[in-house]
């Protein structure tokens, strides 16, 4: 009997995203491994933060790295380091700004995620720019003032033609010298992410451990300058700051570091011609079926150039919704979690999905389709 079923709890499978209500992902052995040796020992905490950073600074080509109990807690550390830098007296007053403290933090209208409340949480307000239309760069050149804490990036390749370029921005942060920090927490694959925004220039940039990276599910990263590195250590756990109700254990610790040296030594090329694969598998399987048609989808809803399977269903011809399909698909045997996509369609990620369950899907999928008729 495994935990779940002692408890009585339903295992799901999830071909939906690496999702934190479905519990993120599924940590490799390697990382499980390296949390149980962890586990055994007492340790300074603060001296294992800082040798964890600098082997995953030294594994993702950035000068610093820390890690965090996840990107959201990334996003508020981050944003406090702007503020506080290492002055003592400005990390007590967190997060009553008072006048003598940057709050402002600059944000592009069509850029914002409901995740950005872990950037206001520390007191700031936010400055937004742009429209509908796109951002013009001196629209974020007027944006800053004496007051801007950072400008912040919520990282999503299908919006960024609505943004002021990469470039443009890094340079103009750079003139005035306020950090810009990247939340590219769903951003991996690719695994050049990890590196790329803070060798254009950001200052930081944020990932989720327990996304793409497959690390522990409270895990996150941040890379980038070593500076503001140090200013987020200083308001982060252990010290009984804003940064304390966000405590990393030694096991994540380890565990993201195994991670991150588990994900930088995949063979990305394999998991994408993998990925290809089970789009060719689901046209196959459904070829013959008639109201059902499947298509590539690309990239992924995060941006992420990351094949999906999409498959569309003819209600009428069917006699079956979409989301009746969806609801009998969790609420079946084994239990399956997808995406709608559209009116009529759904959407399979492989990224989530462990060996054998692409097959479990399609299987469960005809059983449905075939029970209607
Ligand atoms: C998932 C996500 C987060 C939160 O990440 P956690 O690691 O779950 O805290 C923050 N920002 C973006 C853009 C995300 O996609």
């Amino acid at each position: 009997m495994n935990i779940y079923e002692r408890l009585g709890i339903r295992t799901v499978i999830n071909g939906n995203a690496t999702l934190t209500r479905l519990g993120g992902s599924i940590m490799p052995t390697e990382v499980v491994s390296a949390m149980a040796d962890a586990s055994k020992h007492f340790v300074d905490i603060i001296e294992l933060q800082k040798r964890v950073g600098e082997e995953i600074a030294k594994l993702t080509h950035n000068e610093a790295a820390y890690v965090s109990c996840g990107a959201a807690a990334a996003l508020t550390l981050s944003t406090a380091a702007c503020i506080t830098g290492l002055d003592a007296t400005k990390r007590e007053k967190l997060p009553h700004l008072d006048t003598s403290m940057k709050n402002e933090v600059i944000v592009h209208r069509h850029g914002r995620v409901g995740y950005d409340f872990a950037v206001r949480q520390v007191g700031v307000t936010f400055v937004e720019i742009g429209d509908e239309k796109g951002t013009s760069p001196d629209e974020l050149e007027n944006a800053i003032t004496e007051k801007t804490a950072a400008i912040f990036y919520f990282a999503n390749p299908g919006r960024e033609h609505l943004w002021v370029s990469y470039e443009k921005a890094i340079a103009i942060a750079k003139r005035y010298n306020v950090p810009l920090i990247v939340d590219a927490a769903a951003q991996l694959p690719p695994p050049e992410n990890l590196w790329r925004f803070t060798q254009m220039g950001a200052d930081l940039a944020l990932f989720s451990g327990g996304k793409g990276l497959c690390g522990p599910q409270s895990s996150g990263l941040i890379v980038g300058k070593a500076s503001l590195i140090e200013a987020i250590a200083f308001n982060g756990p252990p010290h009984p700051f804003i940064g304390r109700g966000m405590k990393v254990g030694k096991e994540e610790m380890v565990g993201l570091l195994a991670a991150v040296e588990w994900y930088v030594n995949q063979d990305h090329v394999e998991l994408q011609q993998s990925y290809e694969g089970q789009v060719t598998y689901y046209d196959e399987v459904f070829a013959e079926i008639q109201g059902v048609t499947v298509h590539r989808s690309f990239p992924s809803e995060a941006g992420q150039p990351m094949p999906r399977t999409e498959i569309r269903f003819d209600e009428e011809h069917l006699g079956i919704t979409r989301t009746e399909i969806l609801q009998q698909l969790a609420e079946g045997e084994p239990s399956i979690d997808i995406a709608g996509a559209g009116a009529n369609g759904v959407l399979i990620n492989g990224q989530t999905l462990m060996p054998g369950e692409v097959e479990v899907i399609a299987h469960r999928l005809k059983e449905i389709l075939g029970n209607t008729r």
